[in-house]
């Protein structure tokens, strides 16, 4: 069983509610041993939300539940970072702060309209960026690979932009996660599926990190037996970062 949930959103996010007290609870009961808070940090005027992020208050929060669950739970404190090729000296500025794991996600190429256009070209163009920000580096890990297949019914193909990214993602030291949210939006796909892990097993991938991307508690190890059966057939291992150093 997966016992690391290493994505997940707090009350510090502007996309989520529930307590850091309640997500350990959660965690707790569901099996969980290993739970990162990766709040949302958007740092650029056009991210979806600027300016949000509070590292004061999270970490007061993580630190309570960290005394309150010792036992039960090691309690890891993180980021999700959106296009830190954008804001290169706050991203600089934030590595600088105490972090366990910090994600590294595009959620925006320029502005949403450029999902309007054709499959090919959206694709093409979003991996295009995450070669980009993996050689940016800096993070952990990489947020969803594959994102837009979230909100689009099309699915993407083999292309070289993707291989090239896949290529990149190998040679960095950077984990990739296998993020289970589409499932519960009734799709059947992790992010990534098939087709990236055959990739990145090709390349010489072997590390993951195990993703529900819960934006409240009820969610968190959603789909994990899916996720399990992605990771006994391509062979991986699932990590956790602590003090930003890999552990398995
Ligand atoms: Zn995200
Ligand atoms: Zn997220």
């Amino acid at each position: 069983m997966i016992k690391y949930d290493l994505h997940t959103h707090s009350q510090f996010s502007p996309d989520a509610e529930d307590t850091v007290d309640l997500l350990c609870r959660t965690a707790i009961k569901k099996g969980i041993t290993h739970l990162a808070i990766t709040d949302h940090f958007d740092a650029h005027k056009d991210d979806t939300y600027p300016f949000y992020y509070n590292y004061e208050k999270q970490s007061i929060a993580i630190d309570n539940a960290r005394v309150k669950y010792k036992d039960k739970l090691t309690l890891l404190k993180g980021i999700e970072y959106s296009q830190p090729y954008n804001t290169p000296e706050i991203f600089a500025q934030t590595l600088k702060l105490e972090f366990d794991i910090i994600i590294g996600s595009i959620h925006k190429i320029g502005h949403y309209n450029d999902y309007d256009k054709d499959n090919d070209t959206k694709y093409k163009k979003y991996f295009t960026n995450i070669k980009r920000m993996i050689e940016h580096g800096g993070f952990d890990v990489l947020g969803h690979i594959d994102f837009p297949a979230r909100y689009y019914s099309d699915y993407y193909s083999h292309s070289r932009e993707l291989e090239d990214a896949v290529k990149a993602l190998c040679k960095s030291g950077i984990i990739p996660e296998i993020n289970s949210s589409p499932l519960r939006r009734g799709m059947p796909f992790a992010m990534p599926d098939e087709l990236i892990l055959q990739m990145y097993t090709d390349f010489g991938g072997r590390y993951i990190t195990t993703a529900s991307d819960a934006h409240n508690a009820n969610d968190i190890g959603a789909d994990f037996d899916y996720i399990q059966k992605l990771i006994k057939r391509f062979n991986l291992l699932p990590v956790y970062f602590k003090d930003r150093k890999m552990f398995e």
